[in-house]
């Protein structure tokens, strides 16, 4: 990390990684920028079209077309490099190719001399960023998936939408695998303070029928979309960007990410999405929620579907 200004390697500048690198340089994040890619033209293109916009952006950003060797004094390595779902395929359909390539990623990223904070985004995204930890022997704390940070943005849009507010003023988690097994924490919803339950149980406009059909929604985004357009990236980018922020300026902001569990919500040795504060350290902590009955039953079987489809790649 022996840099003095902010360095973010992106390692995959396909729909997700040229969407991040684009939106981190519409928001003035970081100071420098290196874009890598097996397909080197494209990510040679994406630096010079990326760079035409410099002069449009909020403040400086060094962007060029690099090499492994730039990750020496890369800040944060993001990961966006992988196969992605093709129609009617899961994220979990996913583990075999994707860790395949992580392992020749990550080799080369440690090899620089890497020392800062890995984001993993590919999917499947929790169990990537378990090998990434494996495969890098950094801290537990520097390795950080997106997780549910998307899942969580959808779904405090359509409570937004559904309420009529400002999805900012939405406060409510979507935690466990980024995935089909994933669940809304209901019992920890709140707009403006006002538990979303109560609302609901208070106010005849609204059903418990339309929430579960909210959390469908959430759940099943991806399919949805790729089903129309083949593939998401700007909610994801955006996502991405925001947890970057949050490590470069030192927030200790609360994300729905992606991190290693050690006896939190009664579960080991698993990453996963829970809320987490992070700051410049990466994981600074994990909130703790305290579940209610059937969620901590989902959360148990959304480890369980993780660790399951991890051993036969992974090992236990
Ligand atoms: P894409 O096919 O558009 O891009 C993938 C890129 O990775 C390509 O440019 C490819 O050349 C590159 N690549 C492949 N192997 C590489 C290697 N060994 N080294 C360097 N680069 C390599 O795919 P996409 O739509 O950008 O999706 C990327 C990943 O992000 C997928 O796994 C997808 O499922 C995932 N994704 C995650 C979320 C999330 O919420 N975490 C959301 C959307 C997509």
């Amino acid at each position: 990390m022996a840099n003095n200004v902010n360095r973010v390697v992106l390692v995959g500048t396909g729909a997700v990684g040229s969407s991040y690198a684009f939106a981190l340089l519409n928001q003035g994040v970081t100071e420098e920028l290196v874009l890598i890619d097996l397909n080197k033209e494209k990510s040679e293109g994406d630096a010079m079209d990326l760079n035409h916009g410099v002069a449009f952006a909020p403040s400086p950003t060094k962007i060029w077309f690099g090499d492994y060797s730039d990750c020496q004094k890369a800040d944060i390595v993001v990961l966006c490099a992988g196969a992605n779902q093709r129609p009617g395929e899961t994220r979990l359909d996913l583990v075999g190719k994707n860790v395949k390539i992580y392992k020749t990623i990550i080799d080369q990223v440690m090899a620089s001399g890497f020392d800062g904070i890995f984001i993993v985004a590919a999917n499947p995204v929790d169990i990537l960023t378990y090998a990434t930890w494996k495969l890098s022997g950094l801290p537990k704390e520097r390795i950080i998936g997106s997780g549910t940070i998307l899942d969580t943005a959808r779904f405090r849009y359509l409570i937004g939408d559904y309420f009529n507010v400002d999805a900012r003023n939405v406060h409510g988690y979507i935690i466990g695998e980024h995935g089909d097994t994933e669940l809304p924490v209901w019992s920890h919803a709140d707009i403006g303070g006002r538990s979303i339950v109560d609302i609901v149980n208070d106010e005849n406009e609204y059903s418990k029928e339309d929430l579960d059909e909210i959390f469908i929604n959430v759940r099943d985004a991806a399919y949805q979309i790729i089903e129309r357009k083949g593939a998401t990236y700007y909610g994801i980018a955006m996502g991405l960007v925001r947890l970057t922020k949050a490590i470069l300026q030192n927030e200790n902001s609360v994300l729905t990410v992606s991190t290693y569990l050690n006896g939190e919500y009664g579960e080991k040795d698993v990453y996963i999405g829970v809320p987490a504060i992070v700051n410049r350290l990466g994981i600074r902590e994990i909130v703790e929620l305290k579940l209610d009955k059937t969620e901590q039953e989902q959360f148990s079987h959304s480890v369980k579907v993780l660790k399951d489809t991890m051993e036969p790649v992974l090992g236990s």
